[in-house]
Parts: structure tokens; sequence; C-alpha cells
């Protein structure tokens, strides 16, 4: 029986018959993995309350027979990232995250970059280092990074002009395309997308180098609103689904950001 230890952080949880759990968590060495917590709802004692969402735990799970599911065998808590749960904004910004953690990668190939960002932006909103939605935008332009999908933004995507070369304050987006095109070219299906030159280098900012230094770019409100329609867009267009938890953050969050 093989079992494999790792930090993982917990992206989602659902019920299964009337003992069990079934969770989708993240791990720092094999990726995402979905595991059987048994008798987890029947016996407290067992895994201690702690197999909430967006919980960081060190995990023990081995794999089923055949094709059964890894079981989890035992669970300690990490990091709780203390407030995100007490908070519905919160809440809703790390359900965003990780359900596109969920969705886009393979179940089972290490991902370490994307566990460190994951934590990174959980941290922060748990300590309440920067706001959720400067959170959400360093989050969504370096997922997207990693996945090898980042926006062209420096640069018109069709004559491919770079922007501070062109006059013009205003672009807009080709979704199809990935990344913002000129006046002098074709408009887009998606023209009603558009980003000032002032935030696609802001975006640009946020996408390389340190994480902490990404964070420290100030949006105006202005900025900030279209970088978020903007991403908010561009992300679920580029993964391919639609995240369920994406409308609910719409709901709850402050409609000025
Ligand atoms: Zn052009």
């Amino acid at each position: 029986m093989t079992h494999t230890t790792s930090a993982a952080i917990v992206l989602r949880r659902r019920d299964y018959g009337d003992f069990d759990l079934i969770l989708t968590v993240l791990t720092q060495g094999n990726g995402v993995c979905t595991l059987i917590a048994k008798s987890a709802k029947k016996s407290v004692k067992r895994f201690a309350g702690i197999l909430e969402p967006f919980a960081g735990l060190h995990i023990v799970y081995r794999q089923g027979h055949g094709n059964a599911m890894p079981v989890l065998e035992e669970a300690t808590l990490e990091k709780s990232y203390g407030s995100v749960r007490n908070d519905i904004v919160k809440t809703a910004y790390a359900s965003y995250w990780s359900e596109l953690v969920a969705l886009w990668l393979e179940s089972g190939q290490a991902r370490p970059d994307v566990y460190e960002l994951l934590d990174y932006v959980l941290d922060g909103l748990s300590g309440n280092t920067a706001p959720g939605a400067l959170l959400s935008l360093l989050f969504q332009m370096r997922f997207v990074g990693q996945e090898g999908l980042r926006p062209v933004l420096e640069r018109c995507v069709c004559c491919q002009i770079d922007i501070e070369q062109l006059p013009q304050q205003l672009f807009c987006i080709d979704l199809r395309q990935g990344g913002i095109v000129c006046h002098a070219c074709p408009s887009p299906e998606t023209a009603q997308l558009q980003l000032g030159k002032g935030t696609l280098k802001q975006l640009l900012w946020m996408a390389e180098g340190d994480l902490a230094t990404a964070l420290r770019v100030r949006f105006s409100p202005r900025a900030m609103a279209e970088a978020t329609t903007f991403l908010e867009a561009f992300v679920p267009y580029h993964i391919g689904r639609a995240p369920k938890s994406l409308a609910f953050l719409r709901q709850v969050r402050n409609p000025s950001v």
C-alpha cells in the first residue's frame, strides 16, 4: 500500500453518502487530487472538523484499489487562512480562484508554482495585506501566465505595433486572439471590452517578478474596474469554462470594484 504525504489546500468539499466526504485538493507535490475521507461526517474526532474549503492541510493518503479513489488517512491543519471563511466576499474570491485551479489543472500533475500562487493570495486575503480585488488581478494574471495563456497587452495582437508607438489611450480587447487591438486594425467582436494604456502597463507589471512587488501597483477605481471586467472575461474564455463561483462573486462584492 503506497502512502503519499503532502501539504495540500482544500479546493472543494462535497458530501458523499451519509458518512463520507469527497475532497478536491491542490497538493504541493502531486497537483490536483480528489480524495475520499471515510467517516469524516460520522466521526468528528477523526478529522476534527478541519476538512473545510481553503484549509491548508498536511495530509497522508493512499491509493485506492484498482480505479478506486485515493483515501485520506490523516490530516492536520497547517494553515487555516484565518478570516477567509468568516467573510462572504473573501469566501467568494477564494472560491473563484479554487474553482479555476480545479477546472483547469490536470489531476496528478505536479504544479508547485500554482500551489505557491494560491497559498500567497489566500495568505494575503486572510491577513488583509491587500484588497481581494487586487489579489484577484494578481492571481488571474499569474495563473493564465503559468498556463501559457497570458494576454498580449504590450502590442496590438494584429499588426504587432508596440503600445508605446501608438498615440491612442484606449484599446479594445479581442478575446479570441488573446490580446489588445489598435484603432488601425479591424475592430474585434468583443470591442466593448476596453483597457486604458495605463491599465495595460499596470497589468503587465503584475504579470512578472516577485509577487509582493507586483502587489505594490496602485489602481485608480476606474482602472481597477476595467482590469477586473477584462480578466473575468478573459480567463474563463481561455480556460473554456464558466466558473459558477464567478456569478456568486459578482453578486456579493462591492459594485464599485
Ligand atoms: Zn493593430
